[in-house]
This record gives C-alpha cells, structure tokens and sequence, in this order.
C-alpha cells in the first residue's frame, strides 16, 4: 500500500506562488486579453486558483490528454481525448499544468497548438520537476522546482487518488509495485 510521505510544500506556499504567478501574468498581458488552457485533470486546481490571481479578462478552455505506459513514469506518447472548443488562431493562449516532468507531455502539446497558429503560446505550472526535461521547455510562470519525486495532491494523483489535497506532498513509492 502506498502512503503520503513528507509534505513538501503547504497550502500557504501555493498560496503565496498563485499569487506571484497571477501578478505577473496580470503584468505581462496588462491591456490584452489571455485565453487560458487547462490541461484536464491535474491541473483543474492550479487553473481555479490561478485565475482568480489575475486581473486581466481571461475566457477558460480544456484540453484533456492521457499518456500511455506506466503509472509513475511519463512515456511522451500523448492521446488527446478531449480538445479544445475554441478556435486559438490570433489569441494569446496560456497553457496551464500541475506539473512538468520529462517535458514530454508539454512539448506535445505545443507542437500541437502552434500549428494552429495563435498569436503567442506560454507556459504556467505549479511544479517543474528539476533536471529531468529531456528537451528544454521554457515554462515562463513556474510555482516551484522540485526534486525528481512522485508528488500527489493540489491536483496531482496516484491511481485517481488524492487529487483534493490541499498541498503536495511526496508519495513513499516504497511499498509501490
Ligand atoms: P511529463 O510528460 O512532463 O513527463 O509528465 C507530465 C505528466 O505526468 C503530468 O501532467 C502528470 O500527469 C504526470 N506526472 C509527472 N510527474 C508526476 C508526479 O510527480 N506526480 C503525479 N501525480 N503525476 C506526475
């Protein structure tokens, strides 16, 4: 059985990185107008909190994709299942994440979105996992680099779970298969 392990960042971090993070995108889009995408399921939590930090007017879409392979490593080879309603041509589009990890995931989606040619593609995440991009992702607003552990909570799970957690915490893959 897996347990929770150590928290490693608090509810009153997040709270103090959404508030970073919004400042600065309110500050870089000040006078235009963003369409935010959150990328289903882990990052509905960093998108509801993240939007309500920013001040510029914002409309809201959804990707939702799944990567094949195993539970706790990340293969790069992305199924959409669910893709956007919007057209993004000529928009300022800001790709929202729980988590980067190998990148893979991420650079999927923009060679996916920048064929459909919107005005800028930016990146924000609450966690980029340190060191293990395999291709150089700029991911612009960032909430924290964190070591290479599988973390859960704030959006993140283990098998569907624990996603509600209200901060991160790392997973004792000890007990894992
Ligand atoms: P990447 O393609 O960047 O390696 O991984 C992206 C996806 O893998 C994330 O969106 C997330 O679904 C999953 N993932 C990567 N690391 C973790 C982790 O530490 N915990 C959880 N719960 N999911 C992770």
């Amino acid at each position: 059985m897996e347990t929770i392990g150590n928290v490693l960042i608090s509810e009153q971090q997040i709270d103090d990185a959404i508030a970073r993070m919004g400042a600065e995108i309110s500050a870089d889009y000040a006078g235009g107008e963003l369409l935010m995408v959150g990328i289903l399921k882990g990052a509905f939590m960093t998108m509801a909190d993240l939007a309500r930090a920013i001040t510029v007017p914002v409309q809201f879409d959804f990707m939702a994709v799944s990567s094949y392979g195993d539970a706790t490593k990340s293969t790069g080879v992305v199924r959409i299942l669910k893709d956007l309603d919007q057209e993004i041509s000529n928009r300022d589009v800001l790709i929202v994440e729980d988590i980067v990890d190998t990148g893979l995931t991420i650079r999927y989606l923009l060679e996916n979105l920048r064929v459909r040619k919107a005005a800028s593609i930016e990146i924000a995440s609450m966690l980029v996992k340190e060191g293990l991009q395999e291709t150089p992702i700029e991911v612009k607003y960032r909430g924290f680099n964190i070591p290479p552990d599988f973390v859960v909570g704030y959006g993140l799970d283990y098998a569907g779970l624990y996603r509600n957690l209200p901060y991160i915490a790392v997973l004792d893959e000890g007990n894992l298969p």
